[in-house]
């Protein structure tokens, strides 16, 4: 960098450019003793980021140099902060101990950054993705640091988006040259941080043979993974990116798990967000089904939710677990406070990889090793439970760390304490030299007033000049001839001695020592946990599952779920729903349980549901979807009984939230969700519709949700399953015009006094949409109300002879044959002939004809 004019170069500052050149785009936190400092820009951006006092370097020079800086024993909640903003960090350390003559050396020791941000006691667990796209599909790697999993695979566009948005990750490694491609597929995680890495860095051969070389193996086919897959390029792109941040290898992530398509229920980000699925606060699933003991446990029940599973066995093999802890009350309530007892360990171990950790992370990983035993032999006998158990001895180095370890432990190795009494002799030793210092001192004092007959003579110790036996000027005429004079103050002078001078050797020494010793075992300490690392994070892991397991097992007995049964059919059948949020949020008020009943018996598959506003109709649209989900979990569900033929994805457009923040119009939005449902839907999908076509004028919504529901209904071989909420009443007569389709309505009772909502299921379409009684009820004023009442008639009476004329058009059906046709003729205009190989030539039209 160039240094703004006037500013004079000095050896700090060249040493401050120098690193500040080789990570310009990240901020520079300068170790300058108990400070990292920022200068010039940096200095302003932290300031004004992180709400702190921008001062100057030399504030006598008429060139100034902005400096802000932060403490180093509370950097964490500063870096968290920046992070947060997308900030990348680059952290230079002090590599030698300052002695005020030679300027001090640093290094760049770690980079933060969003992705690799993983603070000691909050959140923030590293999350890193890399992706690259080739033509239509889209490979991708996911990278959970504090869990050590790295999971990779490719896909077809559209659902690795999907996946990846509901990773949800902190920052994201791209292929160079690709970000309009990124920008375009995936809108939702568009603005999170994004780095960009060469071609080479993602190319399949070389990144297999690394990551082979590393892992000790001969192909990655042994993980299940094609060498030749580009996924392989991503997962060693994020590791790279991890390793090449943290300056450390990232030994704690030993495998990469393939990632197969149609794995998981595939829940896309606005999907996730629309039925507040782990959002913070009091109304998402993840806060009703919440009751882990432990970070692990939350981090993983997280991932269940947002990724619930595709395979019936694997659904009942959780099934059977969850079941089995409901019902032992006693021991999943001994598994609690064992669990409780549990730290951290997934991540401690993962920091102390990457060279984060701290005295703190250790403690953590003994506290939660100590607990494991005692966790596994709870849980041994019980044939259900115990296959749960993995290979995870880590005995010798739980007991290492208990006997060299304390209770607690200080955050940083320098403050001392780290090893306990007992376990190292020499430390012992030195340890009681300092400690009997101050006694040493107290007798040495006594001594010399009595060789000396000064009575007011003290001994005593100073940070800058040591050891001194101080002498008030009155006195001085009585002070020994050994004396050697050291300061004067004004009305005493100090003096040292000879043995008073060996004294403080000894002393300095013995702190020395201790700090020397301390670090030497610490690092051992370290090393040996690292070596044991693979059998800890098993350990780590296993805690994460048995406790998301008790915490959906104590949620279940609680409140009285139910085991649903998972099938092959296309069946949606639960009798006596609850919704799992609603439910504990209406306080004395009761919810009142519904129904929902598609079957191949009843031939039923889309439900179109009328009634005023405020009688329930959302309630119970995301009570159906996350039902669904909580079945796909494993857990079980708030109803009476539940038969679910598995769902492949959850598909949901909600009403109008925050689109306008994003600068798109509501109505846009709302088109775009839908042609991403209408395009992708399946046979096996279950698609939640809120108010479609609300966004526009009524007649245009009302045929936009008309033709909707067509499409939906008539597709052949795509026939999901639909809970469509509107407050067009001319839609209800679908019901009579196609097969498949039910009127539902919220029941509302009218008394003399106004409605009142019954919040029940009723098998009719609702009569009238009770706006104006809303309206009454909201307190809207009475002139007010009985006009609107005029106007009413009068436009029900236009709208009657409209409706004629819709159930007049013929159905002239869009069907799928009309929207591939489409496609094909997209994707066509979009090649480039001249630039295509015949083999890819040939490889397109085989690709059409099979879609045509
Ligand atoms: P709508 O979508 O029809 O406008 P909502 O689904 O938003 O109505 O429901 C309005 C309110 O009614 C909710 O906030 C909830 O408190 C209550 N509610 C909805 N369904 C039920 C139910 N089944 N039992 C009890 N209260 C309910």
């Amino acid at each position: 960098m160039e240094l703004p004019s006037g500013i004079k170069m000095t050896p700090m500052l060249e040493q401050y450019t120098y690193w500040k050149d080789k990570y310009p785009d990240c901020l520079l936190f300068f170790r300058m003793g108990d400070f990292y400092e920022m200068f010039f820009d940096d200095a302003e951006t932290a300031s004004s980021v992180l709400d702190i006092t921008l001062t100057s370097r030399s504030k006598d020079s008429e060139a100034r140099i902005p400096m802000a800086g932060v403490p180093f024993h509370s950097v964490d909640s500063y870096l968290g902060r920046l992070v947060a903003a997308g900030y990348r960090v680059a952290i230079c350390e002090q590599m030698t101990e300052p002695d005020g003559r030679t300027l001090v050396e640093r290094s760049v020791i770690r980079i933060v950054t969003p992705g690799t941000w993983m603070p000691e006691n909050a959140e923030g667990d590293g999350k890193i993705a890399a992706l690259s796209f080739a033509g239509k599909e889209i490979s991708v790697a996911l990278l959970e640091s504090a869990s050590g999993s790295l999971r990779a695979g490719t896909f077809q566009l559209e659902g690795g988006v999907s996946l990846l948005t509901a990773f949800s990750p902190n920052e994201i490694i791209l292929r160079r040259g690709q970000r309009d491609e990124f920008i375009k597929n995936c809108p939702l995680i568009a603005e999170r941080s994004v780095v960009e890495r060469d071609k080479g860095d993602f190319s399949p051969q070389q990144a297999s043979a690394w990551l082979c070389r590393r892992w000790g193996i001969a192909s990655l086919s042994a993980m299940g993974l094609d060498d030749r897959d580009e996924a392989a390029g991503a997962a060693a792109a994020a590791l790279k990116y991890l390793e090449e941040t943290q300056f450390s290898k990232a030994s704690h992530i030993t495998a990469v798990t393939p990632i197969l398509p149609r794995e998981n229920l595939i829940l896309d980000q606005s999907t996730q967000t629309n039925l507040e699925l782990i959002d913070k606060g009091e109304t998402s699933l993840f806060w009703s089904l919440n009751k882990c003991r432990t970070s692990m446990g939350r981090r993983l029940l997280k991932e269940w939710i947002t990724s619930p599973l595709q395979d019936i066995d694997a659904i009942e093999r959780r099934q059977d677990v969850v079941g089995r802890l409901a019902e032992k009350r006693k021991l999943r309530s001994a598994l609690f406070e064992l669990l409780a007892e549990c730290r951290d360990m997934g991540k401690a171990l993962s920091r102390l990889t990457l060279k984060m950790g701290s005295p703190c992370d250790l403690l953590a990983i003994k506290e939660t090793l100590k607990m494991l035993p005692e966790i596994i032999s709870l849980i041994k006998e019980d044939e259900t439970l115990s296959p749960l158990v993995p290979d995870c001895d880590a005995s010798e180095l739980s007991a290492l760390l208990f006997a060299a370890i304390g209770d607690s432990a200080p955050r940083m190795l320098r403050d001392g304490g780290v090893i306990k009494p007992g376990f190292s002799a020499e430390l012992d030793k030195w340890r009681d030299v300092a400690a009997n210092s101050s006694s040493r001192l107290a007798a040495f004092e006594e001594g010399e007033r009595e060789r000396s007959g000064i009575k007011n003579l003290k001994a005593g110790v100073n940070k800058v000049f040591g050891y001194y036996i101080e002498v008030p000027k009155g006195s001085l005429s009585r002070v020994p001839a050994d004396y050697i004079r050291k300061q004067t103050l004004v009305g005493a002078e100090r003096f040292i001695t000879e043995e008073l001078k060996k004294f403080e050797d000894e002393i300095f020494r013995a702190e020395g020592e201790i700090q020397s010793i301390e670090a030497k075992l610490y690092a051992e300490l370290v090393e040996r946990t690292l070596d044991a690392s693979a059998s800890v994070q098993r350990g780590a892991n296993f805690i994460a599952e048995l406790d998301s397991f008790a915490s959906l097992a104590a949620v279940a007995d609680e409140r009285g779920y139910t085991r649903p049964k998972i099938d092959m059919s296309k069946d949606f059948v639960v009798k006596n729903a609850r919704h799992p949020v609603v439910e504990l949020t209406l306080g004395k008020n009761p919810f009142t349980p519904n129904d929902f009943n598609f079957s191949a018996e009843n031939g039923r598959r889309i439900a179109l549901i009328t009634g005023p506003n405020m009688a329930g109709k959302s309630t119970y649209l995301r009570m159906a979807a996350l039902i669904a989900i909580m079945a796909h979990i494993g857990s079980f569900i708030p109803a009476e009984s539940a038969k679910i033929g598995l769902v492949d994805r959850v598909f949901t457009r909600i009403g109008a939230r925050d689109e306008l923040a994003r600068g798109q119009s509501t109505f846009m939005v709302e088109m775009v969700e839908t042609a991403n449902i209408l395009r992708h839907a399946t046979d096996r999908s279950l698609i939640i519709l809120d108010e479609v076509g609300r966004g526009t004028s009524t007649y245009d919504g009302l045929s936009i949700a008309w033709a909707v529901v067509e499409f939906l209904q008539g597709q052949e071989h795509a026939k999901p399953r639909v809970l469509f909420a509107t407050h067009y009443h001319e839609l209800t007569q679908m019901a009579d015009l196609l097969p498949g389709i039910v009127n539902l309505s919220m029941g509302v009772e009218e008394s003399e006094r106004g409605i009142v909502f019954l919040h029940k299921i009723v098998e009719a379409p609702s009569d009238r949409s009770y706006g104006i009684e809303v309206a009454r009820l909201a307190g809207i004023p009475s002139a007010v109300l009985r006009r609107s009442q005029e106007l009413l008639a009068k436009f029900e009476e236009e709208g009657a002879q409209k409706n004629e004329e819709m159930k007049q058009s013929p159905h002239s059906q869009l069907t799928l044959f009309d929207v591939r046709q489409e496609a094909i003729l997209e994707e066509l205009a979009a090649c480039d002939p001249d630039n295509m190989t015949p083999l890819s030539a040939l490889e397109l039209v085989s690709r059409l004809r099979g879609e045509s």
